[in-house]
């Protein structure tokens, strides 16, 4: 038994924070939003009056929280009061700056620190079967492990500070990228007279194949499972998606990589956005290629 402190019980964090108590770890958490306090009691997980009462007593805590400002001073608020030596994850998914900024402020307090982003949604939140991209040393990872191995299936260190982001934004933007190709793909398909299904039949089985298209089809039919079949409600949200482009772009900015595909996916992502479609399934990007008078 390990005493967690768990800070951001929204959507992702509170079942997260949820299977760590599920788990035998004695978990002390804190959320701004009372109804997620509410949710993360009724899943055994304790509640502290304040971020700083929640890693009092902590060997290791987690953050879940919504971008790089807001883990950035959530950790300069929560470090003078944590003991030295206690091991701080950062699972929210951030920009890489952010991350080895976080990772330098933990240093200073004698702390070891990662950066832990997921992928799997809310599904794997809830499931525990989310796969982690961590950064950080060998030995801060060995510690980490077996905590994240209680929220997740697949647990991959990916280097030092920051290359759990790194590999999180380099992967978000393949999946932005290869939607659009396989939307453009069904809609030329429609064009010309081919159906969903001859083209899916082909291209899942030829050079063509890839998650977005066999997986995660964005046309109803052919993989009934997708979010296509249920009206794009999500799944992984179009805003979520976005979000991570610009992280990616921001990433590619500051390292001076070429990324003119990823920076395409992200201006039709925000078109996608702006139109309002930030909580539709990312795949829902075809009725933009459509045209929206195709709805
Ligand atoms: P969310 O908005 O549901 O939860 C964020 C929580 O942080 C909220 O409950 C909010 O009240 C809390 N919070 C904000 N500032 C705080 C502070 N100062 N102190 C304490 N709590 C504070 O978001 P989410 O969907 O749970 O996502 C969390 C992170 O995980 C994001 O970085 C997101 O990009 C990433 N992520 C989300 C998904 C997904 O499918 N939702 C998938 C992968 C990664």
């Amino acid at each position: 038994m390990t005493n967690i402190a768990f800070i951001g019980l929204g959507n992702m964090g509170g079942p997260m924070a949820g299977n760590l108590a599920k788990a035998g770890h004695s978990v002390k958490a804190f959320d701004l939003v009372q109804a997620s306090k509410d949710a993360a009691a009724e899943m055994g997980v304790g509640i502290a009056g304040s971020a700083k009462e929640a890693v009092a007593e902590a060997e290791v805590v987690v953050t879940m929280l919504p971008a790089g400002k807001h883990v950035l001073s959530v950790w300069a608020d929560i470090l003078p009061a944590v003991k030295p030596g206690t091991l701080l994850i950062d699972s929210s998914t951030i920009d890489v700056e952010s991350a080895r900024k976080a990772h330098a402020l933990a240093a200073e307090r004698g702390c070891p620190s990662l950066d832990a982003p997921v992928s799997g949604g809310t599904g794997g939140a809830k499931g525990a079967t989310l796969t982690f991209m961590v950064g950080g040393s060998a030995e801060a990872f060995d510690r980490g492990e077996p905590i994240l191995a209680k929220m997740g299936r697949k647990i991959v260190h990916c280097g030092g500070a920051g290359n759990g982001q790194a590999a999180k934004i380099c992967n978000n933007m393949i999946l932005g990228i290869s939607m659009i190709g396989v939307c453009e793909a069904f809609v030329l398909a429609e064009k010309l007279g081919l159906s969903h299904q001859a083209l899916f039949d082909v291209a899942s089985t030829s050079s063509g194949q890839c998650w977005s298209l066999t997986t995660y089809c964005p046309v109803p039919g052919p993989v009934p499972t997708s979010p296509a079949n249920n009206a794009y409600k999500p799944g992984f949200a179009s805003a979520l998606m976005l979000k991570d482009l610009k992280l990616s772009q921001e990433a590619a900015q500051a390292a001076g990589a070429s990324t003119p595909l990823g920076a395409a996916a992200a201006q039709l992502f925000g078109l996608h956005n702006a139109w309002g479609e930030g909580g539709t399934d990312f795949s829902g990007i075809i009725q933009l290629l459509r045209g929206r008078g195709h709805d």
